[in-house]
């Protein structure tokens, strides 16, 4: 059965069987397929529907190009099965719950739900409710439906409008709970890319620059604090015409009187040396080398990650610089240049040892425990595995232990080791089902369904 990914949040994209579809002919027929889907809880009236998204039109034609519209998105989304996405009579039209689908829109929002309903002490210290809230922040890409415009149906425009709204506070507070949990964790680095994605989200938001600010200042980089200062009063002047509130300036002239750096724990104040540098840009061009990461250009995330490492070289940032090395490793592994990887992955793994940046510590494991296992290192690879899991046990991060699990699995398997192998897939499941990453738990089931087959 093929299977239709739907996501809507940001760009309107759709894939079927992995392959982008585009060809739905009009903003009509996307905006009728969103609403469809999103809306999938019941049979929809042909003239409601009509109404909706053909207002200025007399009813019968309304109903035609309804029925136009509908003909397009069958031809679009259909496939050699014949697999019915669409569920219609003469009366009604539905999107069949059943057929094999995701729907970004309603993953977001089941994990964002479970954290609100979840029974923990504190939001920010619950390490299962940290990992769902991730996962979300990574499936909102912006806004909802943020390139679909339909024109004179304000009746459609009112139902995105209430929704976009909501998803889009939803993640910004999601993001909030990230940044104060790795602040707290004192994981700079990745406190401020949570801020900074709540910046380019809502540049007006001042919460985020106050993170910001005090995640630069935490870590030794107090010119650069100041400078966010600076950027948000601009931004508040642009955009409303108004100075920062009272909380953000005092928390400028707290961080201007030194105030934060006598705090600071000895193993991360960068030497006196450090170079200034512009953490926006380094924001940017991280950001840029993950993209085309993401999209499989490899030559290109090479480019800007060597960049990000550059200016971190300089920096004397040993997280961030950490960060850099293993984002490249990463990279190069992904260009089958094994060695280099290794190198890259290696000095990422010595510097957060340095600092004892125990999650950083378990990922530089994790990624190092692959290259070697795909070098055919196994005995190595294996032992950098177990001390990544025992790592991310002992700091409470389960989807970090899931996907080591699922690695120390494959692991064995290779090495015909089947009983482990199914061991590991059934704990990296076990963690996933709690979590609630529907994507991860369609990948172990497969891993184990496949060995099942195979006995
Ligand atoms: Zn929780």
């Amino acid at each position: 059965m093929a299977k239709l990914e739907l996501a809507f949040l940001g760009a309107f994209h759709i894939t079927l069987d992995e392959q982008p579809i585009t060809r739905f002919g009009t903003d009509k027929t996307r905006a009728l397929l969103a609403y469809l889907a999103m809306e999938s809880g019941h049979a929809h009236r042909r003239e409601t529907l009509a109404g909706m998204l053909w207002p200025d039109q007399p009813d019968e034609a309304a109903r035609h190009s309804l029925r136009q519209a509908l003909l397009r998105l069958r031809g679009a989304i259909s496939d050699a099965d014949n697999t019915a996405f669409l569920l219609a009579s003469t009366e009604t039209i539905q999107f069949n719950r059943a057929s094999a689908h995701s729907l970004d829109v309603a993953e977001f929002a089941a994990l964002v739900q479970t954290c609100q309903t979840h029974l923990h002490p504190r939001l920010a210290d619950c390490a299962a409710c940290i990992a769902r809230l991730q996962l979300a922040t990574d499936l909102y890409r912006g806004e909802l439906l943020r390139d679909l415009f339909i024109g004179e149906s304000t009746q459609f425009e009112e139902w995105v409008l209430v929704r976009r709204e909501l998803l889009h506070r939803q993640a910004l507070e999601s993001l909030d709970t990230l940044a104060a949990h790795h602040l707290e964790h004192g994981e700079y680095a990745r406190a401020r890319q949570y801020a900074a994605r709540q910046i380019e989200l809502e540049p007006w938001r001042e919460e985020a620059h106050r993170t910001l600010m005090g995640a630069l200042a935490r870590d030794g980089q107090r010119g650069a604090a100041l400078a966010q200062y600076d950027t948000c009063r601009k931004i508040l002047a642009r955009e409303f015409n108004t100075a920062p509130s009272e909380e953000t300036t005092k928390l400028f002239e707290k961080i201007r009187s030194g105030a934060f750096e006598n705090k600071l724990p000895v193993s991360i104040v960068p030497p006196r040396d450090a170079l200034p540098r512009d953490p926006a840009n380094l924001d940017a061009l991280a950001a840029l080398a993950q993209f085309h990461l993401a999209q499989g250009d490899l030559t290109r995330a090479h480019a800007y990650q060597t960049q990000v490492l550059a200016q971190q070289n300089a920096s004397g940032d040993k997280s961030a610089l950490a960060a850099a090395h293993h984002q490249l490793g990463v990279i190069l592994q992904r260009q089958d240049k094994l060695d280099a990887a290794l190198a890259h992955l290696r000095d990422a793994l010595a510097l957060r040892e340095q600092i004892g940046e125990q999650s950083g510590i378990a990922a530089s494991l994790d990624a190092l425990g692959k290259i070697l296992a795909q070098q055919g290192n196994c005995p190595d690879a294996h032992a950098h595995f177990l001390r990544a899991l025992k790592i991310t046990e002992t700091i409470g991060d389960p989807s970090g232990s899931a996907r080591v699990l699922k690695h120390l699995g494959m692991l064995r398997q290779r090495q015909k080791k089947f009983d482990d192998a199914r061991a590991c897939f059934e704990r990296a499941l076990a963690l996933q089902k709690e979590i609630g990453n529907r994507a991860a738990i369609a990948d172990l089931e497969k891993r184990l369904d496949a060995r099942r087959d195979s006995n």
